[in-house]
């Protein structure tokens, strides 16, 4: 796509996506199905024909405009032609409800519904035909940024519980952080963290390299996360009572920290694709 191009094919997603570029606009990609059911549909290419829009959010972040996988055609053998689409938000057919979570962070999620929203070319993105191509090529770089945020968390976790266990003297003026039940924990974490940090960085590499990032970037993420909530838990007990308090500035990241647990993708469908991909073990599903 180039910023010139004067045909209509894209003429919308060039400017949403330059607009993402220049800070003026916020995108949400929705990738996540509601419907197992249309799940199993567009991935076994048997898609009810009544079916437009197959692929709908389940939560999604930030909602100012959404993108969509919709049907494009059908390939010459039938199976459905899935193409990437952005949408404005205030195309008819597309509503969303705001989901309360306890996330303390200045993005919202939402659900959100596209019943029949009409979709063109001007809001193609990338190849008619390559929809899911191109949403699994945002996967891994989705996945190392889970990753970086998680590793952030462990460090400030850690900056804090040690800062608190030099300072924090219980019974004859010796800092807590002398006892090793308080300093083998968090001498762990930082094991943990660090293992952590080179396997992001590694999947980073790998990405920007235009190698195979995809194993590399489900391990990151996965460590990163596990290592996060063992390390922001153990600080927030080495600060005892005072790990609960807002003012000591760790219980506030205890939801987002949680949330890479589970998204942009589940510990089990990692662990999923180490099992099938890295070892070779049959799918379950
Ligand atoms: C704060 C937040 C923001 C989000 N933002 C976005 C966004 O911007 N865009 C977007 O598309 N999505 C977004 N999501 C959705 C997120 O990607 C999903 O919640 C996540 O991938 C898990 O999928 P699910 O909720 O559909 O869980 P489900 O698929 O319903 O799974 C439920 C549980 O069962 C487990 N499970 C399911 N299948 C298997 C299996 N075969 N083997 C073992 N375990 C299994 C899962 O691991 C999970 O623990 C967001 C979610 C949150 C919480």
């Amino acid at each position: 796509m180039t910023h010139d191009n004067p045909s209509p094919v894209g003429a919308l997603t060039r400017r949403t996506l330059l607009g993402a570029a220049a800070a003026t606009g916020v995108g949400a990609l929705t990738v996540g199905l509601t419907d197992g059911a249309a799940e199993a549909a567009t991935l076994q290419g048997s898609l009810p024909a009544s079916v437009d829009v197959v692929v709908v959010g389940g939560g999604i972040s930030g909602l100012v405009a959404a993108r969509q996988v919709a049907r494009s055609g059908r390939s010459s053998e039938g199976s459905p032609q899935l193409s990437l689409f952005v949408v404005p938000t205030d195309s008819p057919g597309l509503t969303w409800q705001t989901i309360e979570a306890a996330l303390v962070q200045p993005e919202h999620q939402f659900t959100v519904f596209f019943d029949d929203v009409p979709v063109g070319p001007e809001a193609l993105i990338g190849t008619d035909g390559s929809g899911l191509r191109h949403v699994f090529s945002g996967l891994n770089p989705e996945r190392i940024t889970a990753a970086s945020i998680s590793n952030g968390i462990s460090l400030y976790a850690l900056d804090k519980a040690t800062a608190y266990a030099n300072e924090r003297t219980v019974w004859k003026g010796v800092p807590i952080g002398a006892h090793q039940g308080v300093a083998h924990p968090l001498a762990e974490c930082y094991i943990a963290v660090t293992q952590a940090r080179l396997l992001a960085a590694r999947a980073a590499e790998l990405f920007d390299t235009g190698g195979d990032a995809a194993e590399a970037s489900n391990i990151a993420k996965f460590a990163a996360a596990d290592a996060s909530l063992t390390t922001l838990d153990q600080a927030m007990q080495t600060h005892g009572g005072n790990g609960l308090a807002l003012e000591y500035g760790l219980s506030d990241y205890w939801f987002l920290a949680r949330m890479l647990k589970t998204a942009p993708v589940s510990r089990e469908m990692v662990l999923n694709f180490v099992a099938q991909r890295s070892l070779g073990l049959p799918a379950s599903y």
